[in-house]
């Protein structure tokens, strides 16, 4: 039996031929049941056919976002207000407590937040003017609410992605800008649960191609964000590569790749050790060496170095979604 595709009828003729579909569906067949007609669901086909060209704006991708929620397919949680701030035009209010080194910060970067005023009732209002991260948010929106539409689009509407932080300061963040002070950044919180390499296949897959970051804000949370020409960064929870390269705690950060370093050497004192650990919040790599001075391995400092975590990567699923990620960026 075949089940009539709203998407692939209604396409590119527009709205008229719904009504066709319905009617043909009436007409009595002798033998074979009725196609199965999918309920009509004009306000979701409607969403669907809305392409934003722009980031604000009353048709712009903050409001085809604050719009989806409205209709049950999003979680845009704290980043609601934002949202609706960007979606009018109007600077967009953080709710952060005001920085302690915000003038330290200020005159270290000058130019950074030019942008950025304190709100003497508490927190800042950014004023951006565009959000590329909107872009990626709406693609894969578009494309998980058309997938639950195609398949017959019954039972309850489900929720394609939990949002969370939008815009902040971030007066803290001191290696570089912070991509939620530029309205690059947005953090996912895929399940409300920690993050499995299924959530990062699914996400890798439906994102539009192009220069895309990801890290991990917390076991529970993805940072996504649009930086640098083709970059990508990946952060990953600690259980995605064997254990031994995951970085240990301070004060030494010593783990387990040392560990097996030092006991295949024996008592072979002569050699110079080498072991790799990588920052899971980044996928960061550092090496380290250790030589023999006597009495145990001292081992140096760890020095940040290249690396590519793709292949530490212990589920092959995701080793490949990354790979196809990437040969279509
Ligand atoms: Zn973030």
């Amino acid at each position: 039996m075949e089940v009539l595709r709203v998407m692939d009828i209604a396409a590119p003729e527009g709205g008229e031929s719904m009504e066709n579909v319905r009617l043909d569906a009436q007409i009595p067949t002798t033998s074979a049941a009725p196609p199965k007609v999918q309920p009509a669901m004009p306000e979701v086909d409607a969403l669907l056919q809305w392409q934003p060209t722009s980031a604000r704006g009353p048709k712009g991708t903050a409001a085809w976002i604050l719009r989806a929620a409205e209709l049950g397919f999003l979680d845009t949680n704290q980043a609601t207000a934002a949202l609706q701030d960007f979606q009018a035009s109007r600077p967009v209010h953080t709710r952060e407590a005001h920085a302690g080194n915000e003038a330290a910060q200020r005159k270290a970067h000058p130019g950074r937040y030019d942008h950025v005023t304190r709100n003497p009732a508490g927190g800042y209002d950014v004023d951006l003017q565009d959000s590329p991260v909107l872009e990626m948010i709406v693609a894969v929106a578009t494309k998980r609410i058309a997938a639950w539409r195609n398949a017959g689009g019954t039972g309850p509407r489900p929720k394609v992605l939990h949002l969370g932080d939008f815009v902040r300061t971030d007066f803290w963040f001191m290696k570089r800008d912070s991509p939620h002070l530029h309205g690059i950044g947005m953090d996912l919180y895929p399940q409300g649960k920690a993050i499995a390499p299924s959530d990062a296949i699914d996400l890798l897959r439906d994102l539009p191609p192009g220069r895309l970051e990801v890290f991990l804000d917390s076991p529970n949370a993805l940072h996504i964000d649009r930086r640098g020409p083709h970059t990508f960064g990946l952060g990953i929870p600690a259980n995605y590569i064997a254990s031994e390269f995951v970085m240990g705690g301070a004060p030494a950060y010593r783990n387990g790749n040392q560990e097996r370093a030092e006991r295949e050497a024996g008592d072979d004192h002569g050699k110079t050790l080498k072991a790799t650990a990588i920052s899971t919040a980044d996928g960061q790599f550092f090496r380290a060496t250790a030589s023999w001075d006597g009495t145990g391995w001292k081992w140096t400092n760890w020095q940040p170095s290249g690396g590519d975590i793709v292949a530490y990567i212990l589920d092959a699923g995701l080793r490949n979604a990354i790979a196809e990620y990437k040969g279509r960026s």
